[in-house]
């Protein structure tokens, strides 16, 4: 019996499995209990991986124009038009659009051509979509991008806010984690703040069901409360005036009538958050996803921080990242809006870079984020797009525009795994990936925990690594030199001596420790939590603790925030707010848990959840066809009345492609409005009409 052990390619816990094939070569999975985030545990979606396994549908040959070709032929191809687009148009009038599927070394790779030799930083990723705006609070505070805490923080905390997350089905292992925790500790008290009633109100004591995107008024009203009933933590914050003056106004009325929520809902909230010794807030996307994102992760940070709620055991700010490697596409500068190793577009990283890199065309400033990027497309700024594991077509807001962007575009590469997407459609270009189980190399979770993907399966047909197709299409850019490895764990160690290079400290991602594995101590390298240094080379569970720095020195600062409520404005024609968001046993466009019938029986299709006075009102009865209009388009999808809404708002869940007509995917609906710090999409709330169909 040969084990491998890796980790789940859906969510941001980053659980651990263990593949294991027996004498007679059957495989088998089973959760790694070993593994520090998960210690065993599966959910659902991560227990049927191995029925995902198989290769019908794949994408197993080069292909261009549609035709199969060489791997010689299909680089040979896209270099040399990206190379004729670079030549007439500049650097700016290419692309990358990755994604938080990939593995840290295929990012790494990626990131460095573009910003590192095609002198443009136009690299995005769907995780754009995810956590941006978590990211810019955490910079913004802590100077930072750093999730300060760890799991194991959320099961000793006495109290859990859990706010814009439906982790019972987003990151079920995690919740599961939490629940035993109040199991053994029924007095931890968990608050699930959240205008649907979702599965992880279940394990709550207190439901704030609050007007959705209200959050940043409810977080000021909080502030305020606090800073009157405790003493205020001795270490003064810059912007600590300001934030404390901005929260002023939200006293505990105006935040109840502003938020909806009954006053005695609130009291009992702060009476608790007030007593706590410890204090978690736990957030994701239905923060995140705001045009006011940004403020909101400041806002619950500015709660921590003039709590004295962090930097202890139990305590702290904590957003989940949605994909198993969204923090190691931050880690190695896979948002347009950094470089590599959390470095920004100031001069000394970029002579930092220079150095490091050997190049004089680092990227000078900020490329396009997501939104902007398929806008410039659109009107013809950007000529050559390479998409890299991921299906805009379905997963961008707006989507019309997207695909109406994509067909317009000259060059379309693909780098897939599938031999069919919404995206690969408009291809002039399809490179075949390694998909997981293939795929060799490291991925962070929530908590900064850096696992291994390791292969336990053959490459398929021709399909390559990620890495592998980006370094090919750098030898023919010419810049053969500084692309020129033949296994991951060089790519590895390369991205961890960046990430100590000339850093006294400046910057908290450093994993220098690693940056001199062997392929031999890579292969079996143990999951461990950045910082990986010479003082901590086990590795760092909590990061504020570690850094006393970030106290002492006056690095950390409150936010003064404004709260706001949605762009969408609902009225006559849109009176109603669309949420969008995850099943339980669906991940992303379905691509691996469509094609599992158990995964399928839980929502076999996509279904509209409409309050029973809603539905009443709009003429929508149970199981009947409604259609969904929003001013970007429209879709019709089978009614589910539910009490679990609040009235006045719908939910649709992201993941089909299709639906009974119009453009089929939710985002044809959503609205690409996106928060002006972090351009993170508002996909929580649109506003659309209903009517029967
Ligand atoms: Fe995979 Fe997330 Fe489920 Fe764990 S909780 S098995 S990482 S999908």
């Amino acid at each position: 019996m040969s084990a491998v052990r890796t980790t789940c390619p859906y969510c941001g816990v980053g659980c651990g499995l263990v593949a294991e094939r027996d004498d007679k070569g059957t495989l088998r999975l089973r959760g790694d209990p070993d593994h520090p985030a998960s210690f065993g545990r599966l959910c659902v979606k991560g227990a049927a991986l191995g029925e995902t396994l198989g290769l019908s549908g794949r994408l197993l040959y080069p292909q261009v124009n549609g035709q199969r070709q060489t791997w010689s032929q299909a680089l040979d191809y896209a270099a040399g038009q990206m190379k004729a687009i670079i030549e007439q148009y500049g650097p700016r009038a290419v692309a990358f659009y990755a994604s938080g599927q990939l593995l840290t070394e295929d990012y790494y790779v990626a990131n460095k051509l573009m910003k590192g030799f095609i002198g443009s930083a136009n690299i995005d990723t769907n995780s754009r979509l995810c956590m941006s705006s978590a990211v810019v609070g955490y910079k913004r505070a802590f100077g930072a991008d750093a999730v300060p805490g760890c799991y194991q923080d959320l099961e000793q905390t006495d109290l859990l806010l859990v706010t814009g997350s439906n982790a019972a089905w987003a990151h079920p292992v995690l919740w599961q984690r939490v629940l035993e925790a109040k199991r053994r500790r029924p007095q931890m008290k968990i608050v699930v703040i959240d205008p649907r009633r979702t599965a992880t109100c279940d394990g709550a004591d207190l439901h704030l069901a609050l007007r959705p995107g209200s959050d940043g008024a409810l977080f000021n009203g909080l502030l305020r409360e606090v800073v009157r009933r405790k003493p205020l933590a001795a270490v003064r914050f810059a912007g600590q005036e300001q934030a404390l003056a901005a929260a002023e106004p939200w006293h505990l009325a105006a935040c109840a009538d502003f938020c909806q929520l009954p006053q005695a809902q609130l009291r009992q909230l702060i009476d608790w958050l007030c007593a706590a010794d410890s204090m978690i807030t736990l957030w994701t996307m239905g923060i995140n996803q705001s045009t006011s994102g940004s403020d909101k992760s400041n806002a619950i940070i500015n709660l921590h921080l003039a709590s004295g709620h962090y930097g202890r055991p139990g305590c702290g700010p904590f957003s989940l990242t949605g994909q198993p490697n969204a923090m190691g596409g931050r880690e190695v500068g896979g948002l347009a809006s950094q470089l590599a190793c959390h470095m920004d577009f100031v001069p000394e990283d970029i002579a930092r870079l220079r150095r490091f890199w050997g190049s004089e065309r680092i990227a000078q400033t900020p490329g396009l984020n997501a939104v902007a990027l398929f806008d410039a497309i659109a009107r013809g700024e950007v000529k050559a797009v390479w998409i890299m594991g991921t299906n805009p077509a379905v997963s961008l807001p707006d989507s019309l525009r997207v695909n109406q962007a994509l067909a317009c575009c000259p060059l379309v590469i693909v780098s897939e795994v599938a031999a069919q997407t919404d995206t690969s459609r408009y291809a002039h270009v399809r490179f075949p990936a390694l998909a997981w189980g293939e795929k060799n190399g490291t991925v962070t979770n929530s908590e900064r925990r850096i696992s291994r993907q390791r292969p336990f399966l053959p490459a398929p047909g021709e399909a390559r690594a990620d890495w592998w197709i980006v370094a090919q299409i750098a030898r023919r850019l010419g810049y053969g030199d500084a692309f020129a490895w033949q296994h991951p764990q060089q790519i590895f160690c390369e991205h961890a001596a960046l990430s100590g290079f000339e850093n006294q400290g400046q910057r908290a991602f450093d994993i220098s420790a690693l940056a001199g594995l062997s392929q031999q101590q890579y292969d079996q390298l143990k999951p461990v939590q950045w910082p990986v240094t010479a003082q901590h080379p086990q590795g760092t569970d909590r990061l504020l603790i570690e850094r006393e720095g970030w106290r002492k020195d006056g690095r950390a600062a409150l936010v003064a925030v404004e709260p706001q409520l949605p762009r969408a404005v609902v009225g006559r024609h849109y009176p109603l707010l669309l949420n969008t968001g995850r099943l339980r046993d669906q991940w992303h466009t379905m691509t691996r848990t469509g094609a599992v019938p158990r995964l399928m029986a839980h929502t076999p299709q996509p279904q509209l959840a409409i309050a029973p006075a809603d539905a009443r009102r709009y003429g929508l009865r149970q199981g009947g066809l409604a259609r969904v209009v929003s001013p970007q388009g429209w879709i019709a999808v089978r009614v589910r009345v539910s009490d679990e809404q609040l009235a006045g708002s719908l939910f649709l869940p992201m993941h089909w492609t299709d639906s009974f007509a119009g453009q089929g995917r939710v985002n044809a609906l959503v609205s690409a409005a996106c928060c002006p710090h972090s351009g993170q999409p508002e996909s929580k709330q649109t506003a659309v009409r209903v009517e029967p169909w």
